[in-house]
């Protein structure tokens, strides 16, 4: 069966989409731990992220790149955090978290959100990547 991420992807489901290339994908995350928490998949389906090819791995990376650099202009922070962890989606993903001068922050505890709010984010991210 296919991860909710290649579905995703696939336009089964939606998302707040932010970018796309020919190998990624970058969406906002549903439950977001802060505002502006965006992850970015590559479209190939594997489960754990260091099982990704060095090309796959490279090419996440470039891709996250500028979208950091996106969020962190639009979203009131001191820097963007890069973070791989969590068991809950079996198709490898890269969280992008704004960060505040707390530094760490709780991936239990969740930042009020809803539609609205991720929809016009993810349109002012993605403005700012053109
Ligand atoms: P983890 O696998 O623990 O790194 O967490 C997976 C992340 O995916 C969580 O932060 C979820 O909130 C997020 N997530 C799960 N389903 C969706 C979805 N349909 N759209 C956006 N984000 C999702």
């Amino acid at each position: 069966m296919s991860s909710i991420f290649t579905k995703i992807i696939e336009g089964e489901i939606p998302c707040h989409k932010v970018a796309e290339n020919e190998y990624c994908l970058a969406f906002m995350d549903i439950n977001p731990v802060a505002e502006g928490h965006v992850l970015v998949v590559p479209k190939i389906e594997v489960d754990y992220f260091f099982d990704l090819s060095d090309e796959t791995l490279a090419r996440l990376m470039q891709f996250a790149k500028p979208i950091a650099k996106a969020i962190e202009a639009e979203v009131p922070c001191q820097r963007i955090g890069v973070t791989v962890l969590g068991l809950e989606v079996p198709h490898a993903h890269v969280h992008l978290v704004p960060l505040d001068e707390r530094g760490l922050i709780s991936f239990r505890k969740k930042f009020k959100t809803d539609h609205e709010q991720l929809a016009a984010l993810a349109a002012k991210i993605a403005a700012r990547l053109e």
